[in-house]
Protein backbone atom coordinates (compact mmCIF):
# COMPACT_ATOMS: atom_id res chain seq x y z
CA UNK A 1 0.00 0.00 0.00
CA UNK A 2 1.52 3.10 -1.05
CA UNK A 3 -0.60 5.85 -0.73
CA UNK A 4 -2.72 7.21 2.48
CA UNK A 5 -6.03 6.26 3.01
CA UNK A 6 -8.61 9.13 4.08
CA UNK A 7 -11.71 7.99 5.35
CA UNK A 8 -14.29 11.08 5.74
CA UNK A 9 -17.05 10.49 8.43
CA UNK A 10 -20.10 12.31 7.81
CA UNK A 11 -23.25 12.90 10.06
CA UNK A 12 -24.77 15.02 11.99
CA UNK A 13 -23.24 16.69 15.07
CA UNK A 14 -23.95 15.38 17.58
CA UNK A 15 -24.50 11.23 16.02
CA UNK A 16 -21.54 9.67 17.12
CA UNK A 17 -18.62 10.22 14.64
CA UNK A 18 -16.02 10.14 17.31
CA UNK A 19 -17.67 6.82 18.17
CA UNK A 20 -17.77 5.28 14.67
CA UNK A 21 -13.51 6.57 14.68
CA UNK A 22 -12.57 4.94 17.32
CA UNK A 23 -14.53 1.23 16.44
CA UNK A 24 -12.41 1.83 12.99
CA UNK A 25 -9.38 2.21 14.97
CA UNK A 26 -10.32 -0.73 17.02
CA UNK A 27 -11.04 -3.10 14.03
CA UNK A 28 -8.03 -1.59 11.96
CA UNK A 29 -5.99 -3.07 15.14
CA UNK A 30 -7.29 -5.91 15.87
CA UNK A 31 -8.02 -7.05 12.32
CA UNK A 32 -5.72 -5.60 10.01
CA UNK A 33 -2.31 -5.18 11.80
CA UNK A 34 -2.58 -1.86 12.18
CA UNK A 35 -0.10 0.25 14.67
CA UNK A 36 -1.31 3.26 16.82
CA UNK A 37 0.56 5.44 15.25
CA UNK A 38 -1.03 4.27 11.72
CA UNK A 39 -4.23 5.56 12.33
CA UNK A 40 -4.26 9.54 12.83
CA UNK A 41 -7.48 11.47 14.29
CA UNK A 42 -7.72 14.62 11.82
CA UNK A 43 -10.47 17.50 12.18
CA UNK A 44 -11.20 20.39 10.99
CA UNK A 45 -12.36 22.52 14.08
CA UNK A 46 -8.66 21.06 16.00
CA UNK A 47 -6.86 22.58 12.95
CA UNK A 48 -8.55 25.64 13.21
CA UNK A 49 -8.10 26.28 16.52
CA UNK A 50 -4.61 25.35 15.94
CA UNK A 51 -3.51 27.62 13.39
CA UNK A 52 -5.32 30.53 14.94
CA UNK A 53 -3.64 29.34 17.87
CA UNK A 54 -0.15 29.70 16.69
CA UNK A 55 -0.90 32.75 14.55
CA UNK A 56 0.22 31.53 11.41
CA UNK A 57 -1.22 33.42 8.05
CA UNK A 58 -4.00 31.18 7.42
CA UNK A 59 -4.90 31.85 11.50
CA UNK A 60 -4.83 34.67 11.17
CA UNK A 61 -7.12 34.82 7.67
CA UNK A 62 -8.87 33.19 9.47
CA UNK A 63 -9.83 35.27 12.78
CA UNK A 64 -10.12 38.09 10.71
CA UNK A 65 -12.79 36.01 8.84
CA UNK A 66 -14.75 35.09 11.97
CA UNK A 67 -14.46 38.75 13.27
CA UNK A 68 -16.78 40.27 10.33
CA UNK A 69 -18.90 37.04 11.74
CA UNK A 70 -18.36 34.71 8.46
CA UNK A 71 -17.82 31.08 8.32
CA UNK A 72 -14.35 30.15 7.52
CA UNK A 73 -14.52 30.00 4.04
CA UNK A 74 -13.95 26.79 2.47
CA UNK A 75 -10.74 28.28 0.26
CA UNK A 76 -9.02 28.56 3.34
CA UNK A 77 -10.34 25.17 5.35
CA UNK A 78 -9.03 23.22 2.30
CA UNK A 79 -5.55 24.18 1.93
CA UNK A 80 -5.38 23.56 5.67
CA UNK A 81 -6.44 20.11 5.78
CA UNK A 82 -4.30 19.39 2.59
CA UNK A 83 -0.98 20.60 3.98
CA UNK A 84 -1.94 18.50 7.33
CA UNK A 85 -3.03 15.15 5.04
CA UNK A 86 0.47 15.37 3.47
CA UNK A 87 2.41 16.47 6.60
CA UNK A 88 0.84 13.58 8.63
CA UNK A 89 2.76 10.31 8.98
CA UNK A 90 0.12 7.57 8.79
CA UNK A 91 -1.30 5.38 6.63
CA UNK A 92 -4.75 5.50 7.68
CA UNK A 93 -6.42 9.49 8.20
CA UNK A 94 -9.54 9.71 9.93
CA UNK A 95 -11.19 12.96 8.42
CA UNK A 96 -14.17 14.44 11.28
CA UNK A 97 -16.85 16.03 9.53
CA UNK A 98 -14.73 16.99 6.44
CA UNK A 99 -16.14 18.01 3.66
CA UNK A 100 -19.21 19.62 5.34
CA UNK A 101 -19.57 22.14 2.36
CA UNK A 102 -21.00 21.57 -1.46
CA UNK A 103 -17.87 23.99 -1.72
CA UNK A 104 -15.45 21.48 0.28
CA UNK A 105 -17.12 18.32 -2.35
CA UNK A 106 -15.31 20.08 -4.80
CA UNK A 107 -11.77 19.85 -3.54
CA UNK A 108 -12.38 16.16 -1.94
CA UNK A 109 -12.58 15.22 -5.90
CA UNK A 110 -9.39 16.39 -5.96
CA UNK A 111 -7.73 15.07 -2.93
CA UNK A 112 -8.92 11.54 -4.74
CA UNK A 113 -5.82 12.19 -7.08
CA UNK A 114 -2.90 12.45 -4.03
CA UNK A 115 -4.87 9.88 -1.92
CA UNK A 116 -7.33 7.16 -1.58
CA UNK A 117 -10.45 7.78 -0.73
CA UNK A 118 -13.78 6.84 1.25
CA UNK A 119 -17.04 8.38 2.74
CA UNK A 120 -18.69 6.63 5.83
CA UNK A 121 -22.03 8.74 5.96
CA UNK A 122 -24.42 7.73 8.92
CA UNK A 123 -27.80 9.15 8.73
CA UNK A 124 -29.07 9.99 12.03
CA UNK A 125 -32.73 11.69 11.73
CA UNK A 126 -32.35 15.31 13.46
CA UNK A 127 -35.43 14.44 16.03
CA UNK A 128 -33.42 11.60 17.54
CA UNK A 129 -30.55 13.41 17.98
CA UNK A 130 -32.14 16.49 20.11
CA UNK A 131 -34.28 13.29 21.76
CA UNK A 132 -30.51 11.56 23.03
CA UNK A 133 -29.41 15.09 24.22
CA UNK A 134 -32.15 16.48 25.74
CA UNK A 135 -31.75 15.32 29.34
CA UNK A 136 -28.02 15.25 29.19
CA UNK A 137 -26.08 18.21 31.41
CA UNK A 138 -22.57 18.47 33.18
CA UNK A 139 -22.20 20.08 36.81
CA UNK A 140 -20.96 23.18 36.95
CA UNK A 141 -18.89 22.49 40.16
CA UNK A 142 -17.63 18.73 39.66
CA UNK A 143 -17.77 18.84 35.94
CA UNK A 144 -19.22 15.12 35.51
CA UNK A 145 -21.80 14.27 32.90
CA UNK A 146 -25.61 13.08 33.86
CA UNK A 147 -28.94 12.90 33.39
CA UNK A 148 -30.95 15.11 34.69
CA UNK A 149 -33.41 14.30 37.29
CA UNK A 150 -34.19 16.63 40.77
CA UNK A 151 -31.93 19.12 39.53
CA UNK A 152 -29.61 19.48 40.97
CA UNK A 153 -25.48 17.13 40.90
CA UNK A 154 -26.00 13.37 42.42
CA UNK A 155 -22.00 13.36 43.12
CA UNK A 156 -21.93 16.91 45.08
CA UNK A 157 -25.24 18.72 45.04
CA UNK A 158 -23.65 21.28 42.27
CA UNK A 159 -26.00 22.99 39.67
CA UNK A 160 -26.51 21.53 36.56
CA UNK A 161 -25.88 23.11 33.15
CA UNK A 162 -25.95 22.46 29.85
CA UNK A 163 -22.78 21.61 27.85
CA UNK A 164 -21.51 24.16 25.46
CA UNK A 165 -22.04 22.34 22.52
CA UNK A 166 -25.34 20.53 23.36
CA UNK A 167 -26.70 24.21 23.95
CA UNK A 168 -26.24 25.46 20.27
CA UNK A 169 -27.16 22.03 19.14
CA UNK A 170 -29.98 23.24 17.25
CA UNK A 171 -28.31 25.70 16.07
CA UNK A 172 -25.55 23.48 14.58
CA UNK A 173 -28.35 21.09 13.31
CA UNK A 174 -30.27 23.27 11.14
CA UNK A 175 -26.95 24.54 9.81
CA UNK A 176 -26.08 20.66 8.93
CA UNK A 177 -29.41 20.56 7.22
CA UNK A 178 -28.85 23.46 5.32
CA UNK A 179 -25.14 23.26 4.34
CA UNK A 180 -24.30 20.01 4.61
CA UNK A 181 -26.97 17.66 3.50
CA UNK A 182 -26.81 19.11 -0.07
CA UNK A 183 -23.18 18.04 0.02
CA UNK A 184 -23.61 14.64 0.73
CA UNK A 185 -25.91 14.63 -2.10
CA UNK A 186 -23.23 15.60 -3.98
CA UNK A 187 -20.52 12.93 -2.35
CA UNK A 188 -22.88 9.87 -3.53
CA UNK A 189 -22.21 10.69 -6.95
CA UNK A 190 -18.22 9.37 -5.64
CA UNK A 191 -17.65 5.54 -6.24
CA UNK A 192 -16.36 4.96 -2.53
CA UNK A 193 -19.64 6.32 -0.97
CA UNK A 194 -20.56 4.34 2.04
CA UNK A 195 -24.37 4.77 3.92
CA UNK A 196 -25.25 3.62 6.90
CA UNK A 197 -28.83 3.42 9.12
CA UNK A 198 -28.48 6.33 12.27
CA UNK A 199 -29.08 2.92 14.13
CA UNK A 200 -26.57 0.90 13.20
CA UNK A 201 -23.66 -0.31 15.60
CA UNK A 202 -19.77 1.19 15.15
CA UNK A 203 -18.34 -1.83 15.38
CA UNK A 204 -20.88 -3.59 12.65
CA UNK A 205 -20.02 -0.34 10.36
CA UNK A 206 -16.45 -0.41 10.97
CA UNK A 207 -16.31 -4.19 9.68
CA UNK A 208 -18.13 -4.15 6.94
CA UNK A 209 -16.41 -0.81 6.29
CA UNK A 210 -13.02 -2.24 6.10
CA UNK A 211 -13.38 -5.30 4.13
CA UNK A 212 -15.40 -3.33 1.51
CA UNK A 213 -12.47 -1.39 1.55
CA UNK A 214 -9.52 -4.05 1.94
CA UNK A 215 -7.74 -3.29 -1.31
CA UNK A 216 -6.66 0.33 0.48
CA UNK A 217 -5.14 -1.68 3.85
ZN1 LIG B 1 -21.14 17.90 40.87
Amino acid sequence: MNKKFVISLIGAPASGKGYIASCLTDELKKHYGFKDGDIADISTGELIRREKKEHTQLGQLLEKNMKEGGLAPDSIINQMLIDELHRVQAKVLILDGYPRTVGQVSMFGKLMKWFNCAVIFRDTPTDLILERVKNRRICAVCGKGQEVTNGRCEFCGGELIKRKDDAVLPDRLAEYEQETKPAVMELKQHDNFFEYEGTAEGEEIAREFCAANKKYL
